[in-house]
């Protein structure tokens, strides 16, 4: 999410959700379909919200205990996570791994496709109970989820590169890119979640 506070109190909360993004666009360009907000800033410039998808939410708090209820319900930032902290976590979850890593309440900012591609960076299987996970494998998944998400950050989504998961995931015969079985393909934690039979124990 990107909060946008206003100097009296009000905030603008926007959520992206995967394919989501800001633009900034010349006001004499026209719209295409898929921007669904327009702020005009002024005579010459606009801030649009553009999503393929539905408008997955922009919301108006109106002051600071509004939007500290929002943030309440979310936990701490996926990469403010200390490893101690992370790994403690994954220890006291009974839950599927990869339900865990998306539940917002618990770690704030994985996305579907952000989890399967820490896992599969990380060598687990999504299915496998958080609590089950070795403090080694543990640390493994922590230290996939920096570097996925330093990339995707800079990349302002998650990138289906080839060398990814995220790049084959789509692909009529989906493939895994490290030992080029076939991807599995299954509901997990209430998501399409694609993974690697032989590289994700
Ligand atoms: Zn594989």
């Amino acid at each position: 999410m990107l909060i946008v506070p206003f100097a009296d109190g009000p905030a603008l909360i926007w959520h992206f959700g995967m394919t989501g993004e800001l633009i900034c666009a010349g006001a004499d360009e026209p719209p295409v379909a898929h921007d669904r907000v327009v702020l005009t800033l002024d005579d010459e410039r606009q801030l649009r919200y553009r999503d393929q998808r539905k408008l997955q939410g922009i919301r108006l708090t109106m002051d600071q205990s509004a939007l500290a209820r929002v943030l309440d319900r979310l936990g701490p930032d996926a990469l403010d996570m200390t490893r101690e902290d992370f790994v403690d976590l994954l220890a006291e979850r009974r839950g599927a791994v990869k339900g865990v890593l998306m539940d917002q309440s618990l770690i704030a900012g994985l996305g579907n496709l952000l989890s399967d591609e820490i896992l599969w960076r990380a060598r687990v299987a999504p299915r496998r109970p958080a609590r089950a996970l070795g403090n080694t494998e543990a640390r493994h998944v922590f230290t996939a989820m920096r570097g996925v998400l330093a990339t995707a950050s800079r990349a302002g989504c998650v990138p289906p590169r080839r060398n990814w998961l995220t790049g084959h995931r789509d692909d009529r015969e989906p493939a895994c890119p490290r030992c080029g079985r076939g991807l599995r393909a299954r509901r997990v934690a209430g998501r399409r979640t694609v993974w690697c039979e032989h590289c994700q124990h």
